[in-house]
């Protein structure tokens, strides 16, 4: 799978593109060095920088191996998805380590990551044996009326670098396990986690052509999925400007498409909340994988009867939070995941003072002399931020968290729908009335009541409202959806 004999950089493993059912070198020849960010200097990998070319015949093994697979029994395709699992689990700590060493998660998040993986795929191992259709009375006696489920033919996966191993398993399994061949493009930041992922599929025996994955520029490979004339459904996760061009050029070629994007993901602390649950929750669900979840708390909306009790208890906790390594065990908080989202993230702080927040905690490089080439940035906490601030608007994408008082709880949904997205929201109540008000009126695709914004269960429903999704949903029985079309069949004798 890898080559670490390369000459000019020994010890750091070489990644090859995975098509019909070998591992291949570019045929740019080109690759470019992917950096470990708690340690700038340290180079990861080498990571592929593939053309057009490379993604065609990608393209040409998924369309010669889509017939044969299509006409296997459902339950065939998920006993290779059951192997994948076995493969992924028994190789956690390995791929854990690969993850915490490319984009800075904490090890035992990225081997939780992992394990999930392996969960999804035997979620979906299972839905091979599954009903896919229902029978419909018809009007003619004689006849009998049902639907059936075909699949799209080949599948383009574009995955983003925030859960490497999670993301992609969740939109290839149920694309293998309904028939459908698949071409994986991985963020090129985690390409050698996504090597690994490969090489469980490999190892697990999928014919050759069924699964392939090319590493590459996202302008060159994500948008070469979105124009490629052979890919017939694709499946994008990221970033909303980058999604919405991807959506646009599948639309205009008539594919199918699906887009998970951006979040600005509010939680509502009420006056009656259980301040020290809510404190938890917010800590957890904002700066987790240093607040690089789509689902990340990032906006945090107190009813003012609790405002300052729930700053102080919440401002006592985040202070105490360990950052460094995510390989040191003591770690609770890893880097930002690259340079550009650490800039990213001190820009926003800046943009946040300049705007008159106050910052009440963090936002500043690491002072430890230790760590002076990683991408570190203490955990945020700004007060009195307003909903016209960038910090209020814009996703950020990393530790900081933008504190925001409100009158009462209809002031509270109003200031946590005044938002171009609508991913997760959270409210943590003891009040009945109020859960209910807030399940109604909040404008979001996973609304959850005295539980973090991030967390996601694998066999439900996900996805956003508003900008933060094609409306599409993804994992467990939602995923039929997107990777089969309805065949509706009316039989007579
Ligand atoms: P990104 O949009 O930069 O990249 C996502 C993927 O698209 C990568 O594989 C990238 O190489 C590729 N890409 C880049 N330019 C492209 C182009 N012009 N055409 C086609 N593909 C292209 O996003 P990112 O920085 O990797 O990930 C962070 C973003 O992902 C955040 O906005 C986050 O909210 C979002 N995200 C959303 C969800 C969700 O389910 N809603 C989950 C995780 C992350």
């Amino acid at each position: 799978m890898t080559n670490s004999e390369n000459t000019t950089n020994l010890n750091v493993p070489e990644i090859d593109n995975y098509i019909g059912g070998e591992w291949k070198s570019p045929l740019t020849g080109r690759r470019k060095p992917g950096f470990n960010p708690a340690r700038s200097s340290e180079t990861v990998s080498l990571t592929p920088e593939s053309g057009y070319e490379d993604l065609s015949i990608a393209v040409e093994s998924a369309e010669a191996a889509r017939k044969a697979w299509q006409k296997l029994a459902g339950a065939q395709r998920g006993a290779l998805l059951f192997k994948a699992a076995d493969l992924l689990e028994s190789r956690m700590n390995e791929i854990g380590h690969a993850m915490t060493r490319e984009m800075g998660k904490t090890l035992g998040e990225a081997k939780g990551e992992t394990a999930r993986g392996a969960a999804i795929l035997r979620y979906y191992a299972g839905e091979g044996m599954r009903s896919v259709g229902d029978v419909i009375p018809a009007t003619d006696a004689e006849a009998l009326m049902f639907t059936t489920r075909a699949p799209l033919g080949v599948v383009g996966v574009i995955s983003p670098w925030n859960f490497p191993v999670a993301i992609p398993i969740w939109k290839m399994a149920p694309a293998l396990v309904f028939g459908n061949t698949v071409v994986w493009k991985p963020a090129a930041e985690t390409a050698l986690t996504a090597s690994l992922v490969m090489d469980c599929f490999h190892e697990a025996g999928f014919p050759a052509g069924v699964v392939n994955m090319v590493i590459g520029d996202g302008a060159v490979i994500g948008q070469g999925i979105a124009e490629h004339p052979g890919i017939h459904g694709v499946t994008f996760t990221g970033s909303d400007t980058v999604g919405k061009r991807v959506g646009q050029t599948a639309l205009a070629r008539g594919a199918k498409y699906q887009l998970e994007m951006g979040g600005k993901n509010p939680i509502i602390i009420a006056a009656d909340a259980d301040l020290d649950l809510a404190v938890d929750a917010t800590i957890s669900g904002g700066l987790r994988s240093t607040g690089q979840k789509c689902t990340a708390t990032s906006r945090v909306i107190v009813v003012s009867d609790v405002y300052e009790t729930f700053r102080a208890k919440l401002l006592e906790k985040v202070t105490k939070l360990q950052v460094g390594d995510g390989l040191n065990p003591e770690t609770w908080l890893g880097p930002c995941a690259s340079r550009k989202q650490y800039e990213t993230v001190l820009d926003y702080i800046r943009k946040g003072k300049e705007e008159g927040a106050e910052l009440l905690f963090g936002g500043e490089r690491l002072d430890d002399p230790a760590l002076a080439d990683g991408y570190f940035i203490t955990p945020a906490v700004f007060d009195k931020v307003t909903s016209s601030m960038a910090i209020a608007r814009e996703e950020i994408f990393g530790p900081v968290l933008a504190l925001i008082e409100a009158r009462d709880l209809d002031e509270a949904i109003e200031l946590a729908n005044d938002t171009k997205y609508g991913l997760s929201a959270s409210l943590y109540t003891s009040n009945l009335g109020y859960a209910l008000k807030f399940i109604q009126e909040t404008d979001a695709g996973l609304v959850r009541v005295n539980a973090e914004t991030a967390g996601v269960e694998l066999q439900a429903p996900f996805g956003g409202m508003k900008g933060s999704s094609s409306h599409s949903r993804e994992q467990g029985q939602a995923a039929i959806e997107f990777y089969t079309s309805v065949k509706t069949v009316f039989m007579k004798p």
